[in-house]
């Protein structure tokens, strides 16, 4: 048994170092004589240890101080229906831009909570492009817009923060938060399900603007309240305890790393090179994504004959590329990679992907 080069999309690869600390660390925990699971949440130690992620986080996003930085429970998915509940209300709308299918879902998601409207989308050509500023429908009266900056699936970012005028914007960070800096300034809310970027799934880390969440809403439960959550340090009842230490050790590990302008640096020349195989490639691969749209964490792409799609899974994961079957509503393969895959791992698939072709004519 080795580890080997993981291309899951989610729960994805953590940075091995991380995985190795907290190995170590996994039976007695600092002076604890317990494992970090194994103690209270309201504890000394771990409240530090929860104090100096956020610290961490503020730090690597350069988060300004009119922010709350929460870390919560439910996934990206309850955010959906949550961000309504608490910036929003059914009297009010809310425009969203659905550059692919995970946008599609926080509008079908949000429709209980608020007037979703659909202020623009690229569904029409199966989500490869972002539709131009200048297109979208953007309303006055909206409570916010919607957008996803990275549509995991369809392989799909945004490259520059959309301007919204005085509209907050709330952006669903969930596989591209951490990959590169983020002008929070210019949002309402970023938030982000852990599991791609940030550690194991259980968590979700929401950033929002407090003049945004003013009081807890008076009829939603005060556990899906942002602003009593805030209140309370994201500690209002139990939090996903490990997730966050976790979480902490991956802030650690970044900023060894030198920050999030070093990451950026690295996970563009490692999108280049594999957008560069495959557009050398003379049509053996595809990527159907406009060049000017494409993820640097998400790479989906396509065999020419897709009865090669079983042979080049079978033989890759014997390579030691795990997980690159493709999602089921693209096809084909999809190699996501983030911050942890190592440009050695991206290489390693372009050098597979050559000799496949090569052999398999
Ligand atoms: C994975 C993902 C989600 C769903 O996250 P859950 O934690 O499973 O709810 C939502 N949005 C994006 C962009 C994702 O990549």
């Amino acid at each position: 048994m080795s580890r080997t080069f993981n291309f899951s999309a989610g729960p994805a690869a953590l940075p091995e170092p991380v995985l190795r600390q907290a190995q170590e660390e996994l039976l007695e925990w600092g002076g604890e004589r317990a494992s970090v699971m194994e103690v209270s949440h309201r504890g000394a130690a771990f409240v530090a240890a929860a104090e100096e992620a956020e610290r961490d986080l503020r730090e690597l996003l350069a988060v300004p101080a009119h922010y709350k930085v929460l870390f919560l429970q439910g996934g990206a998915t309850q955010h959906f229906a949550q961000i309504p509940m608490n910036i929003a209300s059914p009297e009010r709308a809310a425009d969203y831009i659905v550059t692919g299918a995970w946008g599609q879902k926080a509008v079908s998601e949000g429709k209980p909570y608020v007037k979703t409207r659909v202020a623009a989308s690229s569904e029409a050509g199966n989500f490869t492009a972002i539709p131009a500023r200048s297109e979208w429908q953007l309303g006055d009266d909206a409570a916010y817009v919607h957008y996803t900056p990275n549509e995991t699936i369809h392989g799909v970012e945004f490259h520059e923060t959309p301007d919204t005028g005085g509209v907050p914007l709330v952006g669903d960070f969930s596989s591209t938060i951490l990959s590169r800096p983020i002008d929070i300034a210019r949002h309402g809310i970023v938030y982000a399900g852990a599991q791609k970027n940030i550690g194991p799934s259980g968590l979700v880390v929401l950033i929002v603007r407090e003049d945004l969440i003013p009081s807890p809403p008076s009829n939603i439960a005060k556990v899906l309240s942002y602003a009593a959550q805030a209140k309370d340090g994201s500690m209002l009842n139990t939090p996903p305890t490990f997730s966050w230490y976790l979480a902490g050790l991956v802030f650690k590990w970044l900023k060894q790393q030198g920050g999030l302008s070093a990451m950026a640096e690295r996970n563009r020349a490692k999108a280049e090179l594999l957008y560069r195989a495959i557009d050398g490639s003379n049509g053996y691969y595809r990527n159907p994504v406009e060049v000017s749209a494409r993820s640097w964490m998400n790479v989906p792409f396509t065999l020419h004959d897709e009865a090669l799609d079983k042979p080049f899974l079978k033989e890759s994961e014997a390579a030691g590329l795990l997980a690159l079957k493709g999602h089921r509503a693209v096809g084909g393969m999809r190699a996501s990679i983030y911050n942890a895959m190592p440009i050695e791992g991206v290489q390693a698939l372009v050098d597979f992907m050559a000799d496949f072709a090569k052999r398999h004519g």
